[in-house]
């Protein structure tokens, strides 16, 4: 398939049921090919660094060594998950697009008062995770994430694509069929870098005052948010934004 230039009028429903149903029997490798070679470098992938991003980096960049990969550096990050930033760009031999929020941690308390991710954590992922996030992807056509169905029960019914009307692009999700075994097979298999918080009990590695380890038999993002309602940040909508 050619590049696709216009999305609006190219990711139609029915294309992208057609292709959902196809990408139920194919790997993971096999989709982020596809997804390079039809979207060209209209195609960003966005990473926090967690175990499956780190497979996915991995696929992408054994396809294509100029893909654009980006994260969001909310200014929470564990020191961990810096060191993983550190090793993970010697290990690729290149570097990742770094997106700031538009406030620094300092600017953001001076306006909006200090530990607004205790007193508000949805405005707090607002301006440090999704306005950042919009900018990230503004004018690219594909956005691919390393979303799996088991991570959470929000996550359960995560297709491989779908059409994304917050950013006007289309979503893939090629490891969405893996398990956290999968994962970790990769990881061993290929010798990937990955945060050592992972080893202490943080399967999910988010910012750090909103992360904690879990317990045996908890989802797997059970840490994030701990005694809230909240299980996303806002960036992962579900899909019932597939409709274009
Ligand atoms: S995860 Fe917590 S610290 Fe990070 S942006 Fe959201 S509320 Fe703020």
């Amino acid at each position: 398939m050619p590049a696709i230039h216009h999305p609006l009028q190219a990711w139609h429903t029915a294309l992208l049921d057609g292709l959902n149903r196809r990408f139920e029997e194919t790997s993971a490798q096999e989709i982020v090919a596809w997804a390079l070679e039809t979207l060209g470098d209209g195609l960003s992938i966005s990473t926090a660094f967690g175990a499956s991003g780190m497979a996915l980096i991995h696929m992408a960049l054994s396809l294509d060594p100029y893909v654009d990969i980006f994260y969001i550096d909310t200014g929470y990050f564990f020191p961990e998950t810096q060191a993983l930033i550190h090793r993970a760009q010697a290990f690729f031999g290149r570097n990742f697009r770094r997106v700031s929020p538009p406030l620094s941690v300092e600017d953001q308390a001076r306006h909006y008062g200090p530990d607004l991710h205790q007193r508000d954590p949805d405005l707090c992922c607002h301006l440090r995770k999704v306005v950042p996030l919009g900018r990230a992807l503004a004018g690219r056509t594909g956005w691919m994430a390393a979303l799996r169905r088991d991570q959470a029960p929000t996550r359960a019914h995560t297709p491989v694509l779908r059409w994304d009307p917050r950013h006007n692009l289309v979503k893939i999700a090629p490891l969405a069929r893996w398990t956290e075994a999968d994962v970790w097979r990769y990881i061993r298999t290929h010798g990937l870098p990955y945060n050592e918080l992972h080893d202490r009990g943080y399967p999910s590695v988010g910012c750090w005052p909103c992360t904690r380890a879990v317990q045996p038999g908890e989802d797997l993002r059970a840490g994030r948010w701990p005694g809230r309602a909240k299980t996303e940040c806002g960036l992962h909508r579900g899909p019932e934004e597939s409709v274009p």
